[in-house]
Protein backbone atom coordinates (compact mmCIF):
# COMPACT_ATOMS: atom_id res chain seq x y z
CA UNK A 1 0.00 0.00 0.00
CA UNK A 2 2.92 2.23 0.81
CA UNK A 3 6.37 1.62 0.05
CA UNK A 4 9.43 4.57 1.08
CA UNK A 5 12.88 3.77 -0.85
CA UNK A 6 15.92 5.27 0.25
CA UNK A 7 14.19 8.61 1.58
CA UNK A 8 16.01 11.79 2.29
CA UNK A 9 15.29 14.86 3.53
CA UNK A 10 17.21 18.04 4.29
CA UNK A 11 15.83 20.97 4.64
CA UNK A 12 18.00 24.20 4.04
CA UNK A 13 21.20 24.73 2.16
CA UNK A 14 24.83 25.24 2.31
CA UNK A 15 26.31 25.98 5.91
CA UNK A 16 22.11 25.59 7.28
CA UNK A 17 21.48 22.36 5.60
CA UNK A 18 20.09 19.93 8.37
CA UNK A 19 20.07 16.61 6.72
CA UNK A 20 16.95 14.90 8.62
CA UNK A 21 15.90 11.68 6.91
CA UNK A 22 19.03 9.44 5.81
CA UNK A 23 17.87 6.67 4.22
CA UNK A 24 14.39 5.58 5.09
CA UNK A 25 12.80 2.18 3.70
CA UNK A 26 9.44 1.50 4.85
CA UNK A 27 6.61 -1.03 3.83
CA UNK A 28 3.13 -0.82 4.58
CA UNK A 29 0.25 -3.37 4.15
CA UNK A 30 -2.97 -2.86 2.63
CA UNK A 31 -5.27 -2.56 5.82
CA UNK A 32 -2.41 -2.52 8.31
CA UNK A 33 -1.57 -0.51 11.10
CA UNK A 34 2.29 0.68 11.82
CA UNK A 35 3.29 2.61 14.65
CA UNK A 36 6.17 4.88 14.36
CA UNK A 37 8.33 5.31 17.48
CA UNK A 38 11.22 7.22 18.69
CA UNK A 39 12.79 10.53 20.68
CA UNK A 40 11.85 13.97 20.04
CA UNK A 41 13.87 15.09 16.45
CA UNK A 42 14.34 11.78 15.27
CA UNK A 43 11.96 12.70 11.99
CA UNK A 44 8.90 11.07 12.69
CA UNK A 45 6.79 13.92 11.80
CA UNK A 46 9.04 14.71 9.05
CA UNK A 47 8.65 11.35 7.73
CA UNK A 48 4.80 11.24 7.82
CA UNK A 49 4.93 14.71 5.78
CA UNK A 50 6.51 13.24 3.41
CA UNK A 51 4.56 10.68 2.67
CA UNK A 52 1.64 12.97 2.68
CA UNK A 53 3.82 15.65 0.56
CA UNK A 54 3.43 18.29 2.77
CA UNK A 55 7.20 18.39 2.73
CA UNK A 56 9.37 17.22 -0.07
CA UNK A 57 11.83 14.80 -0.50
CA UNK A 58 15.14 15.21 -1.18
CA UNK A 59 15.81 11.68 -2.38
CA UNK A 60 14.01 8.47 -3.02
CA UNK A 61 10.74 7.61 -4.21
CA UNK A 62 7.56 7.27 -2.14
CA UNK A 63 4.48 5.08 -3.87
CA UNK A 64 0.77 4.93 -2.20
CA UNK A 65 -1.26 2.43 -4.05
CA UNK A 66 1.31 1.71 -6.39
CA UNK A 67 1.19 5.29 -7.88
CA UNK A 68 4.63 7.81 -7.75
CA UNK A 69 3.72 10.41 -5.19
CA UNK A 70 4.86 14.22 -6.35
CA UNK A 71 6.33 13.28 -9.71
CA UNK A 72 5.48 11.54 -13.12
CA UNK A 73 7.89 9.63 -14.38
CA UNK A 74 8.70 10.46 -18.34
CA UNK A 75 9.65 7.64 -21.08
CA UNK A 76 13.41 8.39 -20.24
CA UNK A 77 12.98 7.69 -16.90
CA UNK A 78 13.48 11.31 -15.90
CA UNK A 79 11.50 12.43 -12.73
CA UNK A 80 9.02 15.64 -13.12
CA UNK A 81 7.33 17.56 -10.37
CA UNK A 82 3.55 17.41 -10.68
CA UNK A 83 1.62 20.14 -11.19
CA UNK A 84 0.16 21.11 -7.51
CA UNK A 85 -3.33 20.32 -8.51
CA UNK A 86 -2.22 16.93 -9.15
CA UNK A 87 -0.63 16.51 -6.26
CA UNK A 88 -3.39 17.95 -4.33
CA UNK A 89 -5.60 15.00 -5.33
CA UNK A 90 -2.80 12.49 -4.67
CA UNK A 91 -3.03 14.49 -0.96
CA UNK A 92 -6.65 14.06 -1.14
CA UNK A 93 -6.53 10.35 -0.50
CA UNK A 94 -4.47 10.14 2.56
CA UNK A 95 -5.99 11.69 5.92
CA UNK A 96 -4.11 13.24 8.40
CA UNK A 97 -4.90 13.93 12.00
CA UNK A 98 -2.06 16.35 14.19
CA UNK A 99 -1.44 16.35 17.92
CA UNK A 100 -3.16 19.87 18.00
CA UNK A 101 -6.86 19.35 16.15
CA UNK A 102 -6.93 22.36 14.08
CA UNK A 103 -10.40 22.31 13.62
CA UNK A 104 -12.19 25.66 11.95
CA UNK A 105 -13.37 27.16 15.36
CA UNK A 106 -16.49 29.14 14.03
CA UNK A 107 -17.55 26.09 12.23
CA UNK A 108 -19.60 23.25 14.48
CA UNK A 109 -18.52 19.70 14.67
CA UNK A 110 -20.97 18.91 11.69
CA UNK A 111 -19.61 21.86 9.25
CA UNK A 112 -16.16 20.96 10.20
CA UNK A 113 -16.50 17.40 9.12
CA UNK A 114 -18.67 18.84 5.62
CA UNK A 115 -16.17 21.49 5.18
CA UNK A 116 -13.67 19.21 2.72
CA UNK A 117 -15.90 17.12 0.77
CA UNK A 118 -18.12 19.93 -0.12
CA UNK A 119 -15.03 22.26 -1.18
CA UNK A 120 -13.17 20.23 -2.43
CA UNK A 121 -15.31 16.99 -4.03
CA UNK A 122 -18.40 19.71 -4.92
CA UNK A 123 -20.51 17.11 -2.76
CA UNK A 124 -24.16 18.12 -2.23
CA UNK A 125 -24.71 19.52 1.61
CA UNK A 126 -27.22 17.09 1.64
CA UNK A 127 -24.96 14.40 1.21
CA UNK A 128 -22.19 15.96 2.77
CA UNK A 129 -24.41 15.91 6.06
CA UNK A 130 -25.76 12.78 5.95
CA UNK A 131 -22.47 11.40 5.45
CA UNK A 132 -21.09 13.71 8.24
CA UNK A 133 -23.17 12.67 10.80
CA UNK A 134 -22.77 9.10 9.71
CA UNK A 135 -18.91 9.83 10.67
CA UNK A 136 -19.78 11.97 13.80
CA UNK A 137 -21.95 8.82 15.33
CA UNK A 138 -18.99 6.45 14.34
CA UNK A 139 -16.83 8.48 16.34
CA UNK A 140 -19.23 8.68 19.01
CA UNK A 141 -20.14 12.18 19.21
CA UNK A 142 -23.99 12.27 17.74
CA UNK A 143 -25.17 14.00 20.66
CA UNK A 144 -22.55 16.95 20.20
CA UNK A 145 -22.83 17.43 16.26
CA UNK A 146 -23.47 21.44 16.89
CA UNK A 147 -21.46 22.24 19.18
CA UNK A 148 -18.05 24.66 18.51
CA UNK A 149 -14.99 23.42 19.07
CA UNK A 150 -14.58 25.52 21.98
CA UNK A 151 -17.22 23.99 23.75
CA UNK A 152 -15.77 20.11 22.86
CA UNK A 153 -13.42 18.73 25.37
CA UNK A 154 -9.69 18.17 23.79
CA UNK A 155 -10.53 14.17 23.03
CA UNK A 156 -13.99 15.18 21.30
CA UNK A 157 -12.43 18.26 19.43
CA UNK A 158 -9.45 14.90 18.27
CA UNK A 159 -12.81 12.97 17.45
CA UNK A 160 -14.10 15.51 14.94
CA UNK A 161 -10.63 16.02 13.49
CA UNK A 162 -10.85 12.41 13.00
CA UNK A 163 -14.48 12.32 11.63
CA UNK A 164 -13.24 14.84 9.10
CA UNK A 165 -10.57 13.12 7.81
CA UNK A 166 -12.89 10.09 7.30
CA UNK A 167 -15.19 12.44 5.65
CA UNK A 168 -12.80 12.69 2.32
CA UNK A 169 -12.88 8.59 2.23
CA UNK A 170 -9.18 8.23 2.47
CA UNK A 171 -7.54 4.67 1.91
CA UNK A 172 -4.81 5.71 4.26
CA UNK A 173 -4.59 7.57 7.57
CA UNK A 174 -1.66 9.30 9.21
CA UNK A 175 -1.91 10.22 12.79
CA UNK A 176 0.78 12.43 14.60
CA UNK A 177 0.99 12.13 17.89
CA UNK A 178 -3.01 12.32 18.35
CA UNK A 179 -3.33 11.79 21.93
CA UNK A 180 0.42 13.86 23.25
CA UNK A 181 -2.10 17.22 23.39
CA UNK A 182 -4.64 15.30 25.73
CA UNK A 183 -5.14 15.33 29.25
CA UNK A 184 -4.68 12.01 30.34
CA UNK A 185 -8.13 10.91 31.10
CA UNK A 186 -9.27 11.62 27.44
CA UNK A 187 -6.34 9.97 26.12
CA UNK A 188 -8.58 6.38 25.85
CA UNK A 189 -11.36 7.36 23.93
CA UNK A 190 -9.27 8.68 20.84
CA UNK A 191 -7.71 5.53 21.24
CA UNK A 192 -11.04 3.36 21.32
CA UNK A 193 -11.79 5.66 17.96
CA UNK A 194 -8.23 4.54 16.46
CA UNK A 195 -8.96 0.94 16.76
CA UNK A 196 -11.98 0.52 15.59
CA UNK A 197 -11.10 2.09 12.32
CA UNK A 198 -7.77 -0.21 12.75
CA UNK A 199 -10.24 -3.02 13.37
CA UNK A 200 -12.26 -1.63 9.98
CA UNK A 201 -9.20 -2.44 7.81
CA UNK A 202 -7.63 1.20 7.31
CA UNK A 203 -4.60 1.34 6.58
CA UNK A 204 -2.95 3.52 9.17
CA UNK A 205 0.88 4.86 9.99
CA UNK A 206 0.45 5.90 13.46
CA UNK A 207 3.30 7.91 15.78
CA UNK A 208 2.49 8.09 19.00
CA UNK A 209 4.35 6.93 22.81
CA UNK A 210 1.39 4.97 23.98
CA UNK A 211 3.19 1.67 23.96
CA UNK A 212 -0.48 -0.38 24.71
CA UNK A 213 -1.65 0.73 21.85
CA UNK A 214 1.25 -0.41 19.88
CA UNK A 215 1.50 -3.56 21.39
CA UNK A 216 -2.62 -4.20 20.73
CA UNK A 217 -3.09 -2.41 17.63
CA UNK A 218 0.12 -2.38 15.76
CA UNK A 219 0.96 -5.03 13.42
CA UNK A 220 4.78 -3.49 12.52
CA UNK A 221 6.25 -1.35 14.77
CA UNK A 222 9.12 0.86 13.79
CA UNK A 223 12.15 2.68 16.09
CA UNK A 224 13.42 5.81 14.47
CA UNK A 225 16.80 7.29 15.71
CA UNK A 226 18.50 10.26 14.08
CA UNK A 227 16.63 10.01 10.38
CA UNK A 228 16.79 6.17 10.40
CA UNK A 229 15.02 3.14 10.89
CA UNK A 230 17.21 1.62 13.62
CA UNK A 231 14.92 -1.40 14.55
CA UNK A 232 11.44 -2.85 12.95
CA UNK A 233 9.27 -5.81 13.04
CA UNK A 234 6.40 -7.41 15.08
CA UNK A 235 4.91 -5.51 18.30
CA UNK A 236 5.87 -8.39 20.54
CA UNK A 237 9.39 -8.45 19.04
CA UNK A 238 10.58 -5.03 19.18
CA UNK A 239 8.84 -4.07 22.44
CA UNK A 240 9.56 -6.86 24.18
CA UNK A 241 12.43 -7.84 22.88
CA UNK A 242 14.40 -5.27 21.92
CA UNK A 243 18.43 -5.37 19.91
CA UNK A 244 19.17 -2.16 19.89
CA UNK A 245 20.29 -0.22 22.45
CA UNK A 246 18.95 2.99 21.88
CA UNK A 247 15.13 1.25 21.73
CA UNK A 248 16.01 -0.11 25.26
CA UNK A 249 16.58 3.00 26.58
CA UNK A 250 13.92 4.68 24.75
CA UNK A 251 11.18 2.02 26.15
CA UNK A 252 12.73 2.47 29.26
CA UNK A 253 11.95 6.12 29.09
CA UNK A 254 8.15 5.95 28.01
CA UNK A 255 6.98 3.22 29.94
P1 LIG B 1 8.96 15.13 18.09
O1 LIG B 1 8.87 13.83 18.83
O2 LIG B 1 9.53 16.21 18.96
O3 LIG B 1 7.68 15.52 17.42
P2 LIG B 1 9.99 14.25 15.50
O4 LIG B 1 10.59 12.89 15.58
O5 LIG B 1 8.61 14.35 14.97
O6 LIG B 1 10.09 14.92 16.95
P3 LIG B 1 10.66 16.09 13.40
O7 LIG B 1 9.63 17.09 13.74
O8 LIG B 1 10.43 15.25 12.20
O9 LIG B 1 10.98 15.14 14.64
O10 LIG B 1 12.02 16.87 13.26
C1 LIG B 1 13.24 16.20 12.98
C2 LIG B 1 14.34 17.22 12.84
O11 LIG B 1 14.08 18.03 11.69
C3 LIG B 1 14.45 18.17 14.01
O12 LIG B 1 15.81 18.36 14.28
C4 LIG B 1 13.82 19.44 13.49
O13 LIG B 1 14.40 20.58 14.08
C5 LIG B 1 14.13 19.39 12.02
N1 LIG B 1 13.13 20.10 11.19
C6 LIG B 1 11.82 19.78 11.09
N2 LIG B 1 11.19 20.61 10.24
C7 LIG B 1 12.13 21.50 9.82
C8 LIG B 1 12.11 22.63 8.94
N3 LIG B 1 10.99 23.00 8.31
N4 LIG B 1 13.26 23.29 8.75
C9 LIG B 1 14.40 22.90 9.36
N5 LIG B 1 14.49 21.85 10.20
C10 LIG B 1 13.37 21.15 10.43
MG1 LIG C 1 6.84 15.10 15.72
Amino acid sequence: MVTVRGVHKVFGRGHDAVHVLRGIDLDVERGSVTVVLGPSGSGKSTLLRCVNELEEITAGAIHVDGELMGYREDAKGVLHRLHPKAIATQRSRIGMVFQRFHLFPHKTALENVMEAPVQVRGLSKAAARTRALELLDRVGLSDRVEHYPAQLSGGQQQRVAIARALAMDPELMLFDEPTSALDPELVGEVLAVMQDLARSGMTMIVVTHEIGFAREVADHVVFMDDGAIVEEGRPGDVLDNPSEPRLRDFLAHVL
